[in-house]
Protein backbone atom coordinates (compact mmCIF):
# COMPACT_ATOMS: atom_id res chain seq x y z
CA UNK A 1 0.00 0.00 0.00
CA UNK A 2 1.29 3.46 -1.06
CA UNK A 3 2.22 5.78 2.37
CA UNK A 4 0.46 9.10 2.25
CA UNK A 5 3.20 11.54 2.36
CA UNK A 6 6.26 9.59 0.76
CA UNK A 7 7.49 9.53 -2.82
CA UNK A 8 8.31 9.30 -5.64
CA UNK A 9 9.23 12.85 -5.77
CA UNK A 10 8.11 14.83 -8.77
CA UNK A 11 11.36 17.17 -9.94
CA UNK A 12 8.51 19.04 -11.62
CA UNK A 13 6.63 20.36 -8.79
CA UNK A 14 6.55 23.97 -8.00
CA UNK A 15 8.96 24.17 -5.23
CA UNK A 16 11.54 21.77 -7.19
CA UNK A 17 11.05 24.43 -9.98
CA UNK A 18 11.33 27.65 -7.25
CA UNK A 19 14.62 26.14 -6.12
CA UNK A 20 16.35 25.29 -9.58
CA UNK A 21 15.49 29.41 -10.45
CA UNK A 22 12.91 28.65 -12.61
CA UNK A 23 10.10 30.28 -11.26
CA UNK A 24 10.40 33.82 -8.83
CA UNK A 25 9.80 33.81 -4.83
CA UNK A 26 9.89 36.43 -2.64
CA UNK A 27 12.85 35.22 -0.78
CA UNK A 28 13.56 35.74 3.21
CA UNK A 29 16.15 33.52 3.95
CA UNK A 30 18.83 30.69 1.94
CA UNK A 31 21.62 28.58 3.66
CA UNK A 32 22.90 25.15 1.92
CA UNK A 33 20.20 23.17 3.36
CA UNK A 34 17.22 25.56 3.38
CA UNK A 35 15.33 28.47 1.06
CA UNK A 36 12.74 30.26 2.93
CA UNK A 37 9.79 32.39 1.17
CA UNK A 38 6.80 34.45 1.38
CA UNK A 39 3.66 32.12 1.00
CA UNK A 40 1.89 33.63 -2.61
CA UNK A 41 -1.35 33.70 -0.23
CA UNK A 42 -0.73 34.74 3.16
CA UNK A 43 -2.92 33.01 6.36
CA UNK A 44 -1.50 35.39 8.77
CA UNK A 45 0.48 38.70 8.88
CA UNK A 46 3.67 36.51 8.37
CA UNK A 47 3.16 33.48 6.48
CA UNK A 48 6.55 31.96 5.35
CA UNK A 49 7.39 28.68 3.83
CA UNK A 50 10.61 27.29 4.39
CA UNK A 51 11.61 24.21 2.28
CA UNK A 52 15.01 21.95 2.00
CA UNK A 53 17.22 21.98 -0.69
CA UNK A 54 16.80 18.11 -0.49
CA UNK A 55 14.29 16.38 -3.00
CA UNK A 56 11.66 14.92 -0.22
CA UNK A 57 8.04 14.45 -0.70
CA UNK A 58 6.51 15.56 2.68
CA UNK A 59 7.85 15.41 6.42
CA UNK A 60 7.41 11.82 6.60
CA UNK A 61 9.96 11.27 3.84
CA UNK A 62 12.45 13.55 5.38
CA UNK A 63 12.19 12.09 8.58
CA UNK A 64 12.90 8.86 7.46
CA UNK A 65 15.51 9.60 4.46
CA UNK A 66 17.59 12.58 4.97
CA UNK A 67 20.54 12.64 6.67
CA UNK A 68 21.54 14.06 9.89
CA UNK A 69 23.49 17.23 8.45
CA UNK A 70 20.22 17.79 6.69
CA UNK A 71 17.73 17.46 9.53
CA UNK A 72 20.15 19.91 11.58
CA UNK A 73 20.62 22.64 9.11
CA UNK A 74 16.85 22.51 8.65
CA UNK A 75 16.16 22.74 11.79
CA UNK A 76 18.41 25.58 12.13
CA UNK A 77 17.08 27.56 9.33
CA UNK A 78 13.39 27.41 10.43
CA UNK A 79 14.98 28.70 14.00
CA UNK A 80 16.85 31.52 12.30
CA UNK A 81 14.20 32.42 9.87
CA UNK A 82 11.82 33.14 13.26
CA UNK A 83 14.87 35.18 14.49
CA UNK A 84 15.37 37.00 11.46
CA UNK A 85 11.70 37.74 11.00
CA UNK A 86 11.77 39.02 14.90
CA UNK A 87 8.73 36.06 15.76
CA UNK A 88 10.91 34.99 19.24
CA UNK A 89 9.17 37.72 21.49
CA UNK A 90 5.57 36.79 20.73
CA UNK A 91 5.34 33.65 19.15
CA UNK A 92 4.28 31.90 16.02
CA UNK A 93 3.54 28.48 14.49
CA UNK A 94 4.50 25.97 12.83
CA UNK A 95 2.70 23.63 10.52
CA UNK A 96 3.45 20.40 8.23
CA UNK A 97 1.12 19.14 5.99
CA UNK A 98 1.46 15.29 5.57
CA UNK A 99 -0.07 13.70 2.70
CA UNK A 100 -3.35 13.37 1.52
CA UNK A 101 -5.73 13.52 4.69
CA UNK A 102 -3.74 17.15 6.01
CA UNK A 103 -4.38 18.03 2.30
CA UNK A 104 -0.85 18.39 0.98
CA UNK A 105 -0.56 20.67 -2.01
CA UNK A 106 2.84 21.00 -2.70
CA UNK A 107 4.83 17.50 -2.76
CA UNK A 108 8.08 18.88 -1.61
CA UNK A 109 7.78 18.84 2.04
CA UNK A 110 7.65 22.15 3.61
CA UNK A 111 6.72 23.73 7.40
CA UNK A 112 4.97 26.98 7.04
CA UNK A 113 5.98 30.03 9.88
CA UNK A 114 2.78 31.77 10.89
CA UNK A 115 3.17 35.14 12.98
CA UNK A 116 2.31 38.64 13.48
CA UNK A 117 -1.26 38.13 15.08
CA UNK A 118 -2.76 36.66 17.99
CA UNK A 119 -3.17 33.02 15.99
CA UNK A 120 -5.62 31.31 18.00
CA UNK A 121 -6.54 27.60 19.49
CA UNK A 122 -7.15 26.24 16.17
CA UNK A 123 -5.55 25.51 13.22
CA UNK A 124 -5.24 28.91 10.71
O1 LIG B 1 0.86 22.61 2.92
P1 LIG B 1 0.35 22.81 1.51
O2 LIG B 1 1.05 21.94 0.49
O3 LIG B 1 -1.13 22.73 1.42
O4 LIG B 1 0.72 24.32 1.21
C1 LIG B 1 1.18 24.78 -0.01
C2 LIG B 1 1.38 26.27 0.14
O5 LIG B 1 2.20 26.71 -0.92
C3 LIG B 1 0.10 27.09 0.09
O6 LIG B 1 -0.02 27.87 1.27
C4 LIG B 1 0.28 27.96 -1.17
O7 LIG B 1 -0.26 29.25 -1.01
C5 LIG B 1 1.80 28.00 -1.30
N1 LIG B 1 2.35 28.25 -2.62
C6 LIG B 1 3.25 29.28 -2.80
N2 LIG B 1 3.80 29.51 -4.03
C7 LIG B 1 3.45 28.74 -5.08
C8 LIG B 1 2.54 27.67 -4.91
C9 LIG B 1 2.01 27.45 -3.66
O8 LIG B 1 3.57 30.01 -1.85
N3 LIG B 1 3.98 29.01 -6.27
Amino acid sequence: MAVSGIGPYDPQNVFARILRGELPCNKVYEDEYALAFHDIAPKAPVHVLIIPKGAYVSFADFSRNASEAEIAGFTRAVGTVSRQLDLEARGYRLLSNVGEEAGQEVPHFHVHLFGGRALGALLP
